[in-house]
């Protein structure tokens, strides 16, 4: 079944963690034996490689690059110009992707369509389809550079990331959106962009429901129901995004599946993290909704953690295909799980741009 994965952090993985993404999962693990700088080291689940085996033929990838202010304990850039300049790094790695064949970057519905038609044909070494997304906002120097970012082919942004950010705040900060805040959802609209909800916290994401009409979806939140967490989703939360024709992507990150994780500590073994609690997850949403026009998937698989912070029955990005039978088993039809594994997400961008 085709995947549309809503998700993930390539560049950040192919620039800051060294990996060519073009390699199998296997030899990314395989070379990167004995490495300690990051908790992830050899135990990665994502490739363009690996995608490819599940059949992850269209993505939101994301460009990524915190700004923190003169004193903050969060790890970032000092300047929002240096963000900037690691946003563009990213690009000019998914470009060179483009360069090669192994990634498509698709920005309007005449390019959607034909790359959903190449991905029907049995044609062998299929380009990766990615929307370029901007997880937190802090490296938009000024709303004119969110003109620079839309003709990059940038269709989607997030306002916050962890911690208190310049347009909002986020996960584990409190606080609304301000002025500046305003001013980016206004330019958000006007350029017909998609404003991600995700990682806003409650008091930005309640003003930003207030002040912005335009399309939103929320690309990685899992449910407060399961594990009660700013970072997650509250029923009316929820309600409130259905109510707008959002779409959510579940994630696979442990600690927002099973509460009292410890990062560093827990296993997914000692846990009972499997693909169990995305299911859960998935179907709170419809039952909230009351179908399954609400839900997709937004794994975050490559967003700083691997295995040891995954479901224990996901080895590699391709295994999001035991997903279908699990959600069938559960009683959804299969136009149920075909929405849910991608068509939500399509269906919402043909809207966003037709
Ligand atoms: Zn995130």
């Amino acid at each position: 079944m085709f995947i549309l994965d809503a998700h993930l952090d390539l560049a950040m993985n192919a620039l800051e963690w060294n990996r060519d993404l073009t390699w199998t999962v296997e030899d990314i693990r395989r070379s990167e034996i004995g490495m300690t700088d990051k908790p992830d080291r050899a135990k990665n689940t994502v490739s363009l490689d690996a995608m490819r085996k599940g059949n992850i033929g269209l993505c939101v990838a994301t460009q990524i690059a915190r700004y923190v202010k003169k004193g903050s304990a969060l790890p970032g850039w000092n300047s929002p110009q240096q963000a900037w300049a690691q946003t563009q790094g990213q690009l000019a790695w998914y470009k060179a992707m483009e360069d090669i064949g192994e990634m498509t970057q698709v920005t309007n519905l005449e390019q959607l369509n034909n790359h959903l038609s190449l991905w029907k044909t049995s044609s062998n070494k299929k380009p990766i389809g990615y929307i370029l997304s901007l997880e937190g906002a802090d490296s938009i120097v000024s709303i004119d550079y969110l003109e620079k970012s839309y003709k990059q082919g940038l269709r989607a942004i997030g306002p916050a990331h962890y911690g208190p950010g310049t347009y909002a705040h986020g996960t584990d900060s409190v606080g609304g959106i301000g002025i500046k805040g305003k001013e980016l959802l206004k330019k958000i609209k006007e350029l017909n962009l998609i404003l991600d909800a995700t990682h806003l916290c409650d008091i930005s994401f309640w003003e930003t429901m207030k002040a912005y009409d335009g399309p939103v979806w929320a690309s990685h939140n899992n449910c407060r129901k399961f594990v009660n967490h700013n970072r997650q989703y509250s029923d009316n939360q929820i309600i409130e995004l259905v109510n707008r024709n959002a779409v959510i992507g579940v994630a696979l990150d442990a600690w927002m599946m099973v509460p009292n994780w410890v990062r560093g500590k827990s296993t997914p073994e000692s846990m009972g993290v499997t693909l169990n609690q995305m299911i859960d997850n998935i179907d709170h949403i419809c039952q909230l909704s009351g179908n399954s026009l609400h839900v997709g998937i937004g794994t975050d698989l490559d967003g700083a953690f691997g295995k040891e912070q995954s479901p224990s029955d996901l080895d590699t990005i391709a295994d999001l295909q035991k997903i279908p039978e699990m959600l069938s088993k559960k009683g959804y039809s299969k136009e149920d799980i075909e929405n849910i594994m991608s068509e939500n997400f399509i269906r919402f961008l043909k809207k966003t741009w037709s």
